[in-house]
């Protein structure tokens, strides 16, 4: 066994400060931040557990992508503890004047006050979302499903942090017009949480396929017309993205395999990950049909892991030619 002490610093890349009446911190690991406030093999091809220990002020609560607390405890101490092996990139903590509100039997959404009714209002269909994603490509396996809704300096629309979806105040519309953000990070749970990109040039296969995912369960919660929608708006970004990276210093970052070495994973993180990723299984679903399409994915997400942390993923027998 190998025990390291270190102490971190508040400059640490993945660390967010926000002042304000109450403070709040918040980490953000992805892509490759997770190493400036843990030693970490900080590559996504390696999976890790973790328990953690956390002090703060008892004003505040504490939250981690793990299992988590409802209340604030009264000395301001808390235990967490996520025993599934995460990439290092899911590695999460939160600090905030938050309080929780429950919205189904798996789900809930945590806020500051001021905020917690709208958001319990605004995603109030989150626990018939992992009910329909379940139906979709088998169970949700990290136990709860809740929603941290961040200050509005998070940079980013949500990050997919496992057992706790992290996500900007701005998703909160007042009409669920922005939820589709919330379908995407639930679907994560499966591509991305589950079945992780080795290397971030392969980024495509955590967001392409939760794009494609999250299509779905808006398509079973809301219905074919707003999924439609979605989609339509995905494609313009998309032709938009591809003009850009065309005229570029690197018009190669348009292929979906893409080869960043002596380069930032962040230059990856475009619509053609996302959106050109999720064009391709919809054409391999039209190709093949959804009901065969299904039955792999189903397989994809649930193959067991093996002794040397990698999946095997068996093959379906092919049903008639394509
Ligand atoms: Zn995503």
């Amino acid at each position: 066994m190998v025990e390291i002490d270190y102490k971190t610093s508040p400059d640490a890349e993945a660390l967010l400060w926000v002042e304000g009446e109450k403070p709040f911190l918040f980490t953000q690991s992805q892509a490759i931040l997770a190493r400036t406030w843990v030693p970490c093999q900080d590559s996504p091809g390696v999976r890790i557990t973790y328990n953690a220990d956390v002090t703060v002020p008892s004003d505040l609560m504490a939250l981690m992508s793990a299992e988590n607390p409802q209340q604030k405890s009264s000395d301001g101490k808390y235990h967490f503890k996520m025993d599934q092996p995460i990439p290092s990139y899911l590695m999460a903590l939160a600090v905030g004047d938050v309080v929780f509100r429950e919205i189904g039997p798996r789900t809930g959404v945590y806020a500051i006050p001021s905020l917690a009714d709208a958001a319990a209002n605004e995603f109030s269909d989150m626990q018939k979302m992992v009910d329909e994603a379940e139906k979709l490509y088998g169970s949700y396996v990290w136990g709860r499903y809740d929603l941290l809704i961040l200050p509005p300096a998070f940079p980013f629309g949500g990050m997919e942090n496992p057992k706790l979806t992290f996500a900007t105040p701005t998703i909160i519309a007042g009409d669920k017009s922005l939820v589709s953000l919330v379908a995407h990070e639930l679907a994560h749970s499966w591509s991305g949480n589950l079945v992780t990109n080795s290397t971030w040039d392969d980024f495509w296969l955590n967001e392409g396929f939760t794009v494609y995912f999250e299509q779905r369960i808006m398509e079973a919660v809301y219905g074919r017309e707003r999924s439609e929608m979605l989609a339509t708006l995905s494609r313009q970004d998309l032709d938009a993205t591809i003009a850009d990276i065309s005229t570029s210093e690197h018009p190669e970052d348009s292929k979906l395999k893409l080869a960043l070495e002596g380069r930032s994973p962040d230059d990856g993180m475009t619509d053609i990950a996302y959106n050109k990723g999720y064009f391709f299984l919809r054409l391999i679903e039209e190709t093949v049909g959804r009901e065969r399409f299904d039955k792999f994915l189903k397989v994809f997400y649930n193959s067991p892991v093996s002794g040397d942390g990698y999946r095997n993923f068996p093959r379906l027998p092919p049903e008639k030619p394509c």
